[in-house]
């Protein structure tokens, strides 16, 4: 293996150890990924645009901040960011022709946190337009592919950075999660995806799709890494009036190697039978491991989680509705000229929106209507807390809820051609963005799906009270530890075969 080599294969920790030591230099690494990068990302497609020159300029800052004397957590580690946070100077499309050649005017908290800790940014990655999507396929810019099978969706809708942790072509990524959009992407493609709680980490710079939800979060190889990337941009930002003001308690210390002492609950709602044979047997396997590394199953009951679709597919729209008017051809990105204001607003939101983008608009316009305000958009508040009141109950029983993260494993290009078809895939991750708690999904296994050859990986949802993001990433690192799924499927995928 050659030294560059060893670099895409590297953890984020030992990146950072080895140039904070000054035994490679940020600027070498930078130019090993700029060399690299083009080639390595033709065909998998994670990313929309790559960043050599800003990476450099960061790569020549971070190797004087060494040699001044000062150790950052993540000196000279590659990061891919999500192309729907902002950074300065760089084009910030969301996925969407609306701002296919918008340039950002500055850069998102937690970009600047990430950078800011000595990260080099490689570039900016494909996602479903404006995160609204379960597979990437709503991009109006880019396919991305599956680097465990070509044939096959990399998840979304933070496709693009799950694909390129998951290719190695990115040592850590930030994604956003709104209803499963990092926890998904990440079961998809062998990587540790984590949401933190929603308010640990800044909003400022992330292109809103539901505010209420949104939160941004690290894909990274393993659970450590992830845990290093969220003490990197965890934090209170008077930027964001949600951020949370309270002080921030670092996670990468608080990785456990066994689970006693702990409770872990299996929801009574989330049997997996339904999901077929192999993936039933690979969760059952999985809560054992959890028992076997000291914790105690128990089983708990969320009685309102099956109404978590149906108020999120209220919420979100609602939300997106309202946040999306503001595309509308005056300020950011394309503009339709029309004979007059409303025609060219008109002819701009035709071009500019995807369909997915428009049916969300539609139904989060309908729902927030007079008139049917109290039926839908109410009625929805009210089934949220529910919900988050049934979380409550089931955490006075358990310290952590486990689950499966996605329904299914990688599926193929166009085979959910059915909106709701799409939307069941974040069947299990919703319910606990609905109340707003921090996850991760870790991986767990692998099947071979009825339709293909390849053993395609799965992901293990683990869900924590608010603010528990310590005691969840040292639970997940137990069981990473113990397990190492991810290092048991072959090497990833990342060209076509010839
Ligand atoms: N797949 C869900 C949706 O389409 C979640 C997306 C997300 O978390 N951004 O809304």
């Amino acid at each position: 293996m050659s030294a560059d080599d060893l670099l895409f294969t590297s953890g984020a920790r030992a990146i950072a150890r080895s140039v904070n030591r000054r035994e490679r230099s940020a600027a070498d690494i930078a130019e090993a990924v700029r060399v690299a990068l083009p080639e390595r990302d033709r065909d998998l497609g994670a990313y929309l645009t790559l960043t050599p020159d800003l990476m450099r300029q960061h790569a020549r800052r971070v190797d004087e901040r060494i040699a001044a004397g000062e150790t950052l957590p993540l000196a000279g580690v590659p990061v891919a960011i999500k192309d729907n946070m902002c950074l300065r100077g760089t084009r910030t499309t969301c996925g969407s022709k609306m701002l296919e050649n918008w340039i950002a005017p500055y850069t998102a908290t937690a970009v600047g946190r990430l950078l800011a800790a000595g990260a080099l940014p490689i570039g900016k990655t494909n996602m479903d337009e404006f995160a609204m999507g379960s597979s990437c396929e709503n991009s109006a810019l880019r396919t991305t592919r599956n680097p465990y099978d070509f044939d096959r969706v990399p998840g979304g809708s933070s496709g693009g950075s799950a694909a390129a942790v998951g290719a190695e072509l990115a040592t850590l990524a930030l994604g956003s999660d709104t209803g499963g959009s990092i926890r998904e992407p990440a079961a998809f493609c062998n990587v540790v995806g984590f949401k933190p709680t929603y308010g640990r980490v800044s909003r400022y710079g992330l292109i809103a799709f539901a505010s209420s939800l949104d939160q941004i979060g690290p894909f990274a190889r393993t659970v450590e890494d992830a845990a290093l990337a969220y003490d990197a941009i965890a934090g209170y930002d008077p930027l964001d009036a949600t951020s949370l003001n309270a002080p921030n308690e670092p996670t990468a210390d608080a990785l456990r190697t066994d689970l006693r002492g702990m409770r872990v609950g299996i929801v009574k709602e989330f049997g997996t039978a339904d999901l077929g044979p192999a993936i039933h047997a690979a969760y059952a396997q999985a809560y054992a491991d959890l028992a076997a590394l000291g914790a105690e199953l128990v089983e708990v009951e969320l009685p309102t989680a099956k109404y978590g679709l149906a108020t999120y597919y209220l919420i979100a729209p609602a939300e997106c509705s309202s946040n999306l008017a503001r595309f509308d051809g005056v300020r950011y990105g394309l503009r339709v000229d029309g004979a007059d204001v409303g025609e060219m607003y008109e002819k701009t939101r035709a071009a500019g929106f995807g369909d997915e983008v428009k049916r969300r608009i539609l139904i989060g316009t309908y729902a927030l209507s007079s008139g049917y305000y109290d039926a839908y958009y109410v009625k929805a508040q009210k089934a949220r807390t529910a919900i988050a009141d049934d979380f409550k109950r089931a955490f006075a029983r358990c310290d952590l809820i486990a689950s499966p993260a996605a329904s299914t494993p990688a599926f193929t290009f166009n085979a959910k051609s059915d909106p709701v078809a799409m939307y069941l895939m974040d069947y299990y991750t919703i319910p606990v963005s609905l109340a707003g708690l921090p996850a991760l999904s870790v991986p767990c296994g692998a099947v071979v799906p009825e339709d293909g050859t390849r053993p395609m990986p799965l992901g293990l949802q683990l869900a924590a009270p608010l603010f528990s993001e310590r005691l969840l990433l040292g639970a997940a690192h137990a069981y990473e530890r113990a397990t190492q799924h991810a290092l048991k499927l072959p090497r990833p995928q990342i060209a076509k075969a010839p």
